[in-house]
């Protein structure tokens, strides 16, 4: 089936259909090889797209927000033949994967897309959005605690970045806290490192949303489309 250049060049995420006619028409643009200046030009999956000499992947780029459960892998294919984050997706074709991760046994926000430059984007270090997570940990927690995880740790001769942290309450009997935690960073377990370093190891840890993506109304083990004002808020 053939289909507009621009259209084409708008679906696989190179920039916004009108954006596309732009970088065409100011000859950005080649189709096999050849400048296309012409904005009606109509192409196939056989033809190869260039874009200032950069090769165009030619899937469509797609964005979902998963609420994994406990018990999975984040990553694409597990040699332990575990359960991945891809079983939740067996009739999506296209070739996505997780961005960042989550462990094993932490529950919740997981963004996978085949979007790489999207996915390279958010996972940079300088990348500021804010993830907020939900934590059972041991022990009562206490005003003292919350200051150290907000003024940070230091977590591997590195202190951790500023960071908001609320109690939701305590459970006296069982001796035990939830803790709400929102981080910028994306360093290794992280949030359960924090949690031992100021004496409280976590029992159960939940990632609520991954910057403005929330898991409200996703339930566990399924997952939603971004919308496409949600994926250029990403951008
Ligand atoms: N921090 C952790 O310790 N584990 C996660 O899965 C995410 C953040």
């Amino acid at each position: 089936m053939e289909e507009r250049l621009q259209k084409v060049m708008a679906e696989a995420g190179v920039a916004s259909r009108r954006k596309s006619e732009k970088l065409i028409s100011e000859g950005h643009v080649r189709v096999n090889g050849e400048v296309i200046k012409q904005l009606g030009t109509k192409v196939s999956n056989h033809d190869e797209i260039e874009v200032d000499g950069v090769p165009v992947q030619r899937e469509k780029v797609v964005y979902f927000l998963l609420n994994k459960p406990r018990g999975v892998i984040t990553s694409a294919r597990d040699d332990k033949n575990r359960k991945t984050v891809m079983d939740f997706f067996p009739d999506v074709t296209e070739r996505i994967y997780p961005v960042g991760r989550l462990d094993y046994d932490t529950s919740g926000a997981v963004l996978m897309t085949n979007d790489g430059a999207l996915a390279n984007g958010l996972t940079h270090p300088k990348f500021k959005f804010e993830k907020n997570y939900t934590a059972k940990v041991k022990g009562i927690v206490n005003g003292a605690d919350l200051k150290k995880l907000e003024n940070g740790i230091v977590i591997d001769h590195k202190k951790t970045a500023k960071a908001k942290a609320k109690l939701i309450s305590t459970d006296d009997e069982k001796k035990t806290s939830l803790v709400q935690l929102t981080i910028h960073e994306g360093r290794n377990h992280q949030v359960k490192n924090m949690f031992m370093a100021i004496g409280h190891p976590v029992a159960k840890l939940r990632r609520d949303s991954y910057s403005f993506l929330t898991i409200d109304g996703v339930q566990s083990g399924k997952w939603r489309a971004l919308k496409v004002n949600e994926v250029n808020r990403l951008k």
